[in-house]
């Protein structure tokens, strides 16, 4: 596994491959690898010749209060799982190689970065459009695997791809969870254990709206469903529970008569979990 930390290491590397005319996926990580990510660059392994993952704890997409200098890392443990799944090339680089000082060009995706999440962490999407953009430019890879996860992100970088014609596919991965259901995170580390046994609460929440789903519910009954179960966790602080058209995050309303994603973000204590559900109306 070669590991660069410089972009001109990196871009050597896949200019050897090229040579080769080997495909490329790119894994884009900001560390502290769980089993999401590894299903991440399976899926990669199982798409292209050579798989690049990266890990890049990006100053740009932390807001001022948020957990930047407290974001668990372990870059050992990281190389070790990675060389392990097969991985062919890391890119690990320091914030001083990925940024100029100063005020560096920037790429957003206006209609979607100002919502949902964006709405509550200004400038959050700006930083990941940008730093994403530019890992697709040292890596040129033919394809990036993103997880459904961070739904408003995958949603946010396919329309980046296609507005800014980038030529490559992205694919989404289906969110892999812990055996009791709680979306895998790198920041599930830091709950209490208390909170750990409670936060089972999202991912109940949001299989209670898929059974509700199938009964021909309005937009407003799939809400109710999902706040009661979320509400009978007595810690934790709900954020934002969102309900929006799955393709374009549209806002809906009546009857539920489309695909849609039902979006949560729950907080216990300063730890800030999300989590997501696409359901469909009856037939
Ligand atoms: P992060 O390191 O949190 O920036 O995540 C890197 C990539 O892994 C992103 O595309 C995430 O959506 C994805 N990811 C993180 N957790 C999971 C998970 N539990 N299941 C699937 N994908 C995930």
């Amino acid at each position: 596994m070669i590991v660069c930390r410089t972009k001109a290491e990196m871009r050597a590397t896949v200019c050897d491959w090229r040579a080769d005319r080997a495909t490329v996926g790119l894994v884009p990580t900001m560390g502290y690898l769980h089993e999401g990510h590894l299903g991440l660059v399976r899926m990669a392994r199982e798409t292209a010749d050579r798989t690049v993952a990266s890990i890049f704890v990006n100053p740009t997409q932390f807001g001022v209060n948020e957990d930047l200098d407290t974001y668990p890392r372990d870059e050992a443990r990281d190389l070790a799982l990675l060389e392990q799944k097969g991985v062919d090339s890391v890119f690990l680089p320091g914030v001083e190689e990925m940024y100029r000082p100063g005020e560096p060009a920037y790429v957003d995706v206006p209609e979607l970065s100002g919502i949902l999440q964006g709405a509550l962490r200004p400038c959050h999407f700006r930083g990941v459009s940008t730093v994403v953009t530019k890992l697709f430019n040292i890596v040129t890879p033919d394809l990036a695997i993103f997880g459904e996860k961070d739904y408003q992100q995958l949603t946010l970088i396919r329309q980046m791809v296609r507005d800014l014609d980038m030529p490559l596919e992205i694919r989404g991965h289906p969110t892999v969870r812990e055996p009791d259901g709680l979306a895998m995170s790198s920041r599930n580390v830091r709950l209490r254990p208390d909170h750990r046994q409670e936060a089972v609460a999202l991912n109940e929440a949001l299989d209670r709206a898929v059974v509700v789903a199938k009964t021909g519910p309005s937009i407003a009954d799939l809400e109710t469903a999902v706040r009661s179960r979320l509400e009978g966790s007595p810690s934790a602080t709900i954020e934002s529970i969102d309900i929006r058209d799955a393709d374009t995050l549209e806002e809906v309303s009546g009857t539920l008569d489309r695909r849609v994603v039902i979006l949560l973000a729950v907080r216990y204590d300063t730890v800030l979990l999300i989590d997501q559900r696409v359901v469909a109306p009856p037939n």
